[in-house]
């Protein structure tokens, strides 16, 4: 991986777009000034993730002001980490900066973040101090994925990060090469290893429009990441099958004691429904489980691609 290939201009901006419309202008005027104070030769992508409100159109305007700008307009609503992907398929900068359209990641930080990758890292992750105006139980979900998974996967993922980072043209090109569909950026990048570091920011509330991961997302991410580092929720679940299996065994005994040597057949039925029921969950927690990881061997086997360009302004020998 010498080769710098393609990797011709200093620095790019990777921003996912999911009607942001209100913020749009400053915060195209927020990343170039922190841009601008880095290198001239950067440029920023824009990936439109099937906005309903006009940030297609305000987007398209920003781009024809100033030919450093790009944007992708996927489709339809891929959700976040696929157009994170989309975005990074593009690229051309030898350093990329994925960043939140919200103004949640401020785009100020990310001088400090080329700082750090000049002194040689090649990952370089914004870590939060505080989060501003986010509901405690946001804020205590979060934290509890982030503590789950660095407990049950190998990897060592840094606490209380997002996906606001910088990474290195061979990180990009790494996760290019990533074959699977069930992306869980943070986690594949912080499998690769490299040099990785972090530097510490307060996370700003959001200051236009609401956010769009709600619970719902938050889980999917949360499973997506769970199943693609890691097969301790199958093995929990092959213990748990073999636990209820004793324990089964020892009732029959105790069954059949009770029948054949005291002659007292149980009469009430509580126990057989307390027990069915007991096993029928049990059984459709492992099912769920084991669906979970087949649904995604699936995923990967069907080989659809990840997303489709509806439009953009990227030349095609980009
Ligand atoms: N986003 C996206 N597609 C989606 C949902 C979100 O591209 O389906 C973008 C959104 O525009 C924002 C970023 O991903 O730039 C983070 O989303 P959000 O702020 O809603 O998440 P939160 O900060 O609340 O976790
Ligand atoms: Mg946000």
């Amino acid at each position: 991986m010498s080769v710098n290939a393609g990797y011709t201009k200093d620095l790019s901006i990777v921003v996912p777009i999911y009607n942001e419309e209100k913020g749009i202008p400053e915060l195209v005027q927020r990343l170039r000034v922190a841009a601008s104070s880095i290198t001239e030769n950067f440029e920023l992508v824009f990936v439109n993730d099937g906005s309903r409100d006009g940030s297609l159109e305000l987007l398209r305007r920003e781009c024809s002001h100033d030919d450093r700008f790009f944007y992708i307009n996927l489709s339809r609503n891929f959700g976040h980490q696929i157009a994170v992907s989309a975005g990074l398929d593009h690229v051309k900068g030898k350093a990329t900066v994925i960043i939140d359209g919200d103004l949640q990641d401020p785009p100020e930080l990310i001088p400090e973040m080329y700082a750090k990758y000049r002194e040689g890292y090649e990952v370089v992750y914004a870590q939060r101090k505080h989060r501003e105006g986010e509901t405690l139980f946001k804020k205590a979900t979060a934290k509890a994925f982030y503590r789950t998974m660095r407990k049950i996967t190998s990897i060592d993922m840094p606490l209380d990060t997002g996906d606001f980072r910088l990474i290195d043209w061979r990180i990009v090109q790494c996760l290019r090469d990533m074959p699977e569909q069930n992306k869980f950026l943070r986690g594949q990048i912080a499998w690769m290893g490299f040099r990785q570091t972090g530097v510490m920011f307060d996370r700003d509330e959001r200051k236009y429009g609401k956010t769009n991961y709600p619970l719902r997302k938050m889980l999917g991410l949360a499973i997506d990441g769970i199943t693609g580092f890691s097969s301790r929720p199958l093995e929990w679940v092959t213990k748990l099958g073999a636990l209820v299996s004793l324990l089964s065994f020892f009732v029959i005994i105790y069954a059949l004691i009770s029948h054949f040597l005291l002659d007292k057949t149980v009469s009430g039925w509580t126990s057989v429904i307390v027990s069915s029921m007991f096993l029928g969950g049990g059984q459709l927690i492992c099912l769920g489980v084991i669906g979970t990881y087949i649904s995604r061997i699936n995923k990967n086997i069907v080989g659809r691609p990840l997303y489709l360009v509806a439009e953009t302004n990227i030349a095609a020998n980009k």
